[in-house]
């Protein structure tokens, strides 16, 4: 689920891992470890904590000079953090070191196998087990070992293995989990995201499942669990290294929270044209007649993900007036769920590896559904198993609080949702209305970028109580939502969104004197309603902090604190919306000390279920 970065070539690795490796640490991870083969000798070093208390370990080491290597950053699923269970994991009959992202699932059965063949563990991990499988299995030929093991194990891996027998030789595999080749001069660098190769080549391929690839320096065969050879798609890397660095800003999540009027201005560049009134999406354009007689939406998807996707059900309800519905990716996939015919799948995901949502996906195309996706990561799992979707084109996204991907995906729905319409009931007119506010987006993020300082010092104000609410209606009840999660991932304070009507069925119980409750209470068809919650809320003691609409100046008689937004179509008012709640949810973790990109537990794309 976390970082792997192998290398093998005629530089020496070390640097170019432990380099890579920090690309990759805003995924989230606990333990980080390396394995060197110099000359005929493999060396190992972990570490529990961040990358830099292993450089600081491996600092005196010798035995690291090689140029064949590979490294890992854990995020434990099975076994405690601790140096052992930290990767690579060896076998010492052949000297065998491997690296894994995933889970093995029926590792118990092969432990026990293994145990009584004699083999010795020293951790508590699934992956463990594979690399002594894989010793088991060694006849002189890794690449045939990775094979026979990987034809055993039931799971999600992406692994990279080396061994003692063979300094020239890199193997790497995949299922489920991510893994990239890069192709460089005389050199290959292996990642399980693109962030660590960049750096040094863009030329590059992405496993696919079951693929086996056979490195050295200047080559590789790639075949399947079989053996039987296959030919790899090779592809050019389209990211800068720019938007993958810092840039002045002091975390990547300000960073991209500010990147978002320029992340949206990309998102529809091209894709709206004003002057026929209608939305262009190549990746729909073949759809074009199954999303006209299409009778249902069913849009899945986890976390902010998901609330992105139930904003896009309220738009293609409102707008497309076809029945739609969003589930959780995990629960849809396991109900046996019912698909009618002419049912479209959409699955929202940035990373387009998100497990659950993969497996949601594969469950509807089963059925029948056609399936779109709507996805950050060009060339990802989940948008090379849809039938047709839209990127974000949002450009990487690495903090691990999703924001500019948020407001990209409900940007890119509400593309979906125009294009969807203009083919069944919406005007050429009313298109290009719905279109030009969303052209005026960008501009009015900005605006509710320069109010930062003030929303900070609002924050400063209820920074240290522990319980939250964010409440709103209709399309900004979702938007409720995504503050709450912004605010418990990063801040570690609890928070809960919901419908602001909802909170007279039972939460208002917990309202006491101070309890700062957030209104998304922006001029809409529900405001007066809204305004009556906030009254309720009032009544009891609690502290409301509104987002409003620019102008409500009467507003500020009923709630202790403003952040305005600029007037705006209610179906795109999420956009903005969320943008203030963004901000708060920064400013609090980092007055509370955190590091606002490595959130504790949590990781930036969830590859296992
Ligand atoms: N399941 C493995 C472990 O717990 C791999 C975790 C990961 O993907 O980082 O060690």
């Amino acid at each position: 689920m976390c970082g792997i970065v192998a290398y093998i070539g005629h530089r020496v690795a070390k640097p170019i891992l432990l380099e890579g490796l920090k690309r990759l640490e805003y995924r989230g991870y606990d333990s980080a470890g390396i394995a060197v083969l110099e000359g005929n000798k493999l060396n190992l070093c972990k570490a529990v904590g961040r990358v830099s208390m292993l450089e600081e370990k491996l600092e005196n080491k010798e035995g690291f000079d090689g140029s064949l290597g590979l490294c890992h950053t854990r995020w434990a699923t099975h076994g405690g953090v601790t140096d052992f269970n930290a990767h690579p994991h060896r076998d010492d009959r052949h000297g065998i070191a491997l690296v894994h992202n995933g889970i093995i699932e029926n590792y118990a059965a092969l432990k026990t196998y293994l145990q009584e063949k004699g083999h010795r563990f020293a951790s508590e991990t699934d992956t463990e087990v594979l690399a002594m499988l894989i010793s088991e299995l060694y006849e002189g030929d890794l690449e045939a070992a990775v094979q026979a093991a990987l034809r055993e194990v039931t799971g999600a891996y992406a692994i990279a293995v080396i061994c003692e027998k063979e300094p020239g030789t890199l193997v790497v595999a995949r299922k489920g989990s991510p893994l990239l080749v890069g192709i460089g001069n005389d050199e290959h660098v292996v990642a399980s995201d693109a962030a660590a190769i960049v750096a040094h080549t863009t030329q590059a391929f992405m496993l696919d499942d079951y693929n086996v690839v056979k490195i050295s320096k200047d080559g590789f065969r790639t075949s399947d669990i079989h053996n039987t050879p296959l030919t790899p798609k090779i592809t050019q890397l389209e990211i800068d290294l720019q938007e993958i660095e810092l840039g002045g800003y002091s975390h990547f999540m300000l960073k991209e929270i500010y990147e978002q009027p320029k992340a949206l201005r990309a998102c529809v560049s091209g894709r709206m044209d004003l002057r026929e009134g209608r939305v262009v999406l190549g990746g729909l354009t073949n759809f074009a007649k199954e999303l006209t007689k299409a009778r249902r939406v069913i849009l899945t998807a986890q976390g902010t993900a998901l609330h992105a996707a139930m904003i896009g059900r309220y738009m293609l309800e409102d707008l497309v007036k076809i029945p739609s519905t969003t589930e959780y990716a995990s629960e849809f996939r396991y109900r046996n769920p019912v698909i009618e015919e002419n049912t479209v799948v959409v699955a929202v995901s940035q990373s387009g590896e998100t497990a659950d949502t993969l497996a949601a996906l594969h469950e509807a195309k089963e059925r029948g559904a056609l399936a779109l996706g709507v996805i950050n990561v060009v060339g990802s799992t989940i948008a090379r198993e849809t039938d047709a979707g839209v990127y974000l084109r949002v450009g990487p996204e690495i903090g691990v609080a999703s924001t500019k991907a948020f407001t990209g995906q409900v940007a890119a729905l509400a593309l979906v949702t125009f294009f969807m319409a203009r083919k069944r009931l919406m005007s050429a007119d009313q298109c290009r209305e719905f279109m030009q506010e969303m052209e005026a987006i960008p501009g009015k993020i900005e605006r509710i970028l320069e109010l930062d300082s003030k929303i900070k010092s609002i924050t400063e104000k209820y920074v240290e109580r522990e319980n939250w609410l964010f409440l709103g209606r209709g399309y900004n009840y979702p938007t409720a939502l995504e503050g709450a999660l912004k605010l418990k991932e990063i801040s570690y304070i609890h928070a809960e969104g919901m419908p602001a009507a909802e909170m007279k069925h039972g939460p208002i119980a917990l309202i006491n004197e101070g309890m700062p409750a957030v209104f998304i209470a922006n001029r809409g068809r529900q405001y007066e309603k809204v305004m009556s919650n906030i009254q309720e809320v009032r009544s009891r003691g609690g502290h409301v902090i509104a987002v409003a609409t620019e102008g409500d100046n009467e507003i500020r008689k009923y709630v202790q604190d403003v952040m305005y937004i600029p007037d705006v179509c209610e179906p795109l008012s999420p956009l903005l919306a969320v943008v203030p709640l963004q901000l708060m949810a920064y400013h609090a973790a980092v007055l509370r000390g955190h590091d606002v990109d490595k959130p504790r537990n949590l990781a930036k794309s969830v590859t296992v279920e």
